[in-house]
């Protein structure tokens, strides 16, 4: 450890205060509780979070419930606006919430009118919030096959223009995304890459999937490549990004605790890991959270630290000024230790 990377003398630096990308944050998961709660009391009812959840379906049965407490565009905005606030406190300096404008549509319009008042609240709390909003939108692979191109059309009309990038989220892995290659291309074609959710139900097998069939230039959680040692090499020379989400897979049993999660041994062979959310609502924790189980449960120190963050930076949807802030932050960080 050099003398410029000591610890500051007040203790450990603040890791809300370290930079931040927030790359895997599902938006209908990562609402904050407070505007949730606040929105069911207006319906007549309450909210509240389970302790835990007894299997994955229990889960998702429970995620369901938040998109219909919302009935209208305005409160669409509202919780939209309320996310990009509560991710600027964390030290967020780049968000890419995965929206699914799907579940949505049905009571308040169409999938593209849902989708621009999910942009524009974005941009205006980006704009209050001083930090970076750019959408994942995202195809849900186990139930959108018949609006996938619809999705990847609205994604490619307003790339660079509130969408930064393409998803597919699905908990079967692997053998469907051969089925979603023509949305992939579409969003290709308009600049976008293409993030897919792999590795954490399949294996190795469903990562090359993404690779191989969609272009996938990131995957979303990805642990999983660390059962074959070929697939990290790989990983790793392309540099291909792993939105990992330590709490949330340990939430959903996908990995019996957090000091045996992989993400040390993607990182050791040198894969691009980001530490991620998924649904803080649902987990109860946060971005900074998963830094601190870095910190706290893996042993990363705090040059790690901000190289995990700095991985953050790969993301292609974040701004020239952005990524000059948020590499100027994160030297500033580990040089001065603000614990601000
Ligand atoms: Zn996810």
């Amino acid at each position: 450890m050099t003398a410029q990377t000591l610890p500051p003398a007040g203790g450990p630096r603040s890791l809300r205060a370290l930079p931040k990308a927030h790359l895997h944050a599902h938006l209908d998961g990562s609402y904050p509780l407070s505007a949730v709660q606040r929105l069911a009391r207006r319906r007549g009812g309450s909210f509240s979070v389970p302790r835990s959840f007894g299997d994955v379906w229990e889960f998702f049965d429970a995620y369901g419930t938040v998109p219909e407490l919302i009935r209208t565009h305005e409160e669409l905005a509202e919780l939209c606006r309320a996310l990009v606030h509560a991710e600027a406190a964390e030290g967020v300096l780049y968000l890419e919430p995965a929206i699914e404008p799907q579940l949505y549509a049905p009571r308040l319009g169409s999938l593209e009118q849902v989708t621009l008042t999910m942009l524009s609240s974005f941009r205006e709390a980006s704009r209050d919030a001083g930090i970076d909003v750019g959408a994942l939108l995202t195809i849900n692979t186990d139930e959108d096959l018949a609006i996938s191109t619809d999705l990847a059309r609205i994604a490619a009309k307003y790339a660079g223009a509130g969408v930064a990038a393409l998803g597919t989220a699905g908990f079967v892995e692997p053998g469907n995304l051969g089925r979603f290659r023509h949305a992939a291309q579409i969003a290709r074609s308009a600049g976008l890459p293409v993030v897919s959710h792999a590795g954490q139900t399949g294996g190795p097998e469903s990562i090359e999937e993404a690779l191989d069939e969609l272009g996938a230039r990131r995957i979303s959680h990805g642990f999983r490549a660390v059962e074959s040692p070929r697939l990290l090499e790989r990983l790793a020379g392309e540099q291909i990004v792993c939105d990992v989400c330590p709490v949330s897979n340990v939430a959903l049993g996908l990995v019996p605790r957090l000091s045996e999660h992989p993400a040390p041994q993607l990182l050791a062979a040198g894969v691009p890991v980001t530490l991620n959310a998924d649904d803080p609502l649902w987990f109860s924790a946060t971005v900074t959270d998963q830094y601190e189980v870095a910190r706290g449960v893996w042993g990363l120190d705090d040059d790690a630290l901000a190289g995990v963050a700095r991985a953050g930076m790969l993301a292609t949807g974040m701004s020239a000024g952005t990524r000059l802030r948020f590499e100027n932050g994160i030297t500033e960080w580990l040089t001065r230790g603000d614990e601000s």
